[in-house]
């Protein structure tokens, strides 16, 4: 009960904070405190660290570079505040491993849940870091020029951040007393399992995520309803598979690569 209390605690503590920040909306906290306190209580304080590593780094970069993001790209036009489908999108998955490992404790469930996050990572990070990019980035199928913040389009800058953001997550789990000496096998199969997922999300946005466009503006977006507010028109891609549809997608691969992976390598 009282590790319950404590990760109930913390969690909302880190939530109200992000919303004060501006990183998260209401409907955000509420899918923040609840992915938070499954994670901290039910996997503990190691698994608790890397959840919030991901969610501090993933909120500062968002802040990072906020005018020049404002102006290159619409998608950041309304700021980095997250709700609450967004918010289960790359944490969801995360706290439902949690929920696993509490029926029946296992180390696959530590490596899936570090493979998932560190899948999230490394996109929050390329997608935060690329826009900033000097060059326009390049589809990810193609390598045809397209707008900054186009959904499948990277950079280099992208790249080394979807190392960085990877390793990041990889290198807090290696560390962690849940890994004593299996740190190697840890770092080699969330790092791998973070780029490969975030990779397929680039994939996923270029190809077959839904895709509008606003014809006041004439812009594309992914976006309903455009930043303007006006309701968008649907342009391509499958109407079902959102933004947050593809990151839930991105985070389950990052588990499922993360664990074979660990088969393969034990
Ligand atoms: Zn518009």
């Amino acid at each position: 009960m009282s590790v319950l209390l404590s990760g109930l605690a913390l969690s909302a503590i880190i939530a109200v904070a992000a919303y004060r920040l501006g990183s998260l909306s209401a409907s955000g906290v509420l899918g923040a405190v609840l992915v938070g306190t499954l994670t901290l209580s039910l996997g503990g304080w190691a698994w608790g660290t890397v959840l919030i590593a991901f969610f501090v780094s993933s909120s500062l970069l968002s802040r990072y570079g906020e005018e020049r993001k404002r102006a290159l790209a619409e998608k950041f036009a309304k700021g980095g505040r997250r709700d609450l489908a967004q918010v289960l999108a790359n944490g969801g998955l995360a706290a439902l491993l949690a929920v696993l490992h509490a029926f029946q404790p296992g180390f696959m469930w530590w490596v899936a849940f570090l493979g998932s996050l560190a899948a999230v990572s490394a996109d929050t990070w390329a997608t935060e870091l690329g826009v900033l990019s000097p060059g326009p980035p390049r589809l990810i199928t193609t390598g045809q020029r397209v707008a900054r913040g186009t959904s499948g389009g990277v950079s280099t800058l992208g790249m080394i951040a979807t190392l960085a953001g990877g390793a990041f997550i990889a290198l807090l789990g290696a560390v962690a007393p849940e890994s004593a000496g299996r740190a190697g096998l840890v770092f080699l199969s969330a790092w791998v399992a973070g780029i490969a997922g975030s990779l397929l999300d680039s994939g996923l946005g270029a190809t077959v995520q839904a895709m509008y466009y606003c014809a006041e503006e004439g812009v594309e977006t992914e976006r309903v309803i455009h930043t303007c507010g006006r309701a968008t028109q649907f342009r391509r891609g499958w109407r079902w598979l959102n933004n947050e549809g593809v990151n839930l997608i991105s985070s389950l691969s990052g588990t499922l690569i993360a664990l074979a992976l660990l088969g393969v390598l034990v």
